[in-house]
């Protein structure tokens, strides 16, 4: 329901994840470009009294209903990352990852993939694996895993939970990312704000994702990838 303030509390989230290095100069460069447009973009449609499907619109973008390029920074590149150790190839193509049984609060996350160019990609195969709520891992099955594709308009909606932390790592989601035909790119995406973040070595600030909704029941976020 308080769909007006958070915005505001995600871009005070953002303001103060951008603020915190100097040292990695071009990540933060290109993190905070990235970041402060998509804010904005986030920000301004949610003044009037708005969306109305908190409840079940699952599959409606919260946010961006056209995959303008307004939201797409050329400079805000994918950052790639290590794969590690729990990638099982073969995953059904789905967009539902998680069930009533998944250990984990609700996560709907949603963004375009666009080319080098801003163009939306449409057809883009994003593959994602994570752990559960609860930092684990499914390695004998496809729980938590699946092949997503992106509409005519390069969107796609990925449903899921939040991923737990486990030793060494904070929350994150592993991504394999092509464009039709194109190169596979692995990555991982991150959350602001999360305390472990700066003790993990494979972190990027580039790759934080963007939180519209962040409550006990569910989280609502955004993200766009930029392909090289
Ligand atoms: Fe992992």
């Amino acid at each position: 329901m308080p769909m007006v303030i958070l915005p505001v509390a995600a871009a005070a989230a953002l303001v103060m994840g951008g603020c915190s290095t100097d040292a990695e100069s071009t990540g933060a460069a290109r993190a905070t470009a990235a970041e402060s447009t998509t804010a904005a973009s986030v920000a301004s449609p949610t003044a009037p009294a708005s969306p109305s499907s908190s409840t079940s619109g699952v599959t409606a973008p919260a946010t961006s209903p056209t995959a303008g390029t307004a939201t797409c920074d050329p400079g805000a590149t994918l950052v790639e990352t290590t794969e590690g150790p729990y990638y099982t190839d073969g995953a059904p193509s789905r967009d539902t990852l998680s069930d009533a049984d998944t250990v984990g609060t609700p996560l709907i996350l949603t963004g375009t993939v666009f080319d080098a160019a801003c163009q939306p990609v449409p057809g883009a195969t994003i593959d994602v694996w994570q752990a559960d709520g609860a930092g684990e891992y499914d390695n004998s099955g496809y729980n938590l895993r699946g092949v997503l594709t992106t509409d005519a308009q390069g969107r796609y909606t990925l449903t899921t939970v939040i991923p737990g932390i486990y030793p060494s790592r904070t929350e994150h989601i592993h991504i394999k990312i092509n464009a039709p035909g194109g190169p596979v790119y692995t990555t991982q995406l991150f959350f602001p704000g999360s305390t472990a973040n700066e003790d993990d070595r494979i972190y990027d600030e580039a790759m934080l994702i963007t939180v519209d909704e962040d409550s006990p029941e569910q989280m609502r976020a955004t993200f766009n990838f930029v392909l090289p």
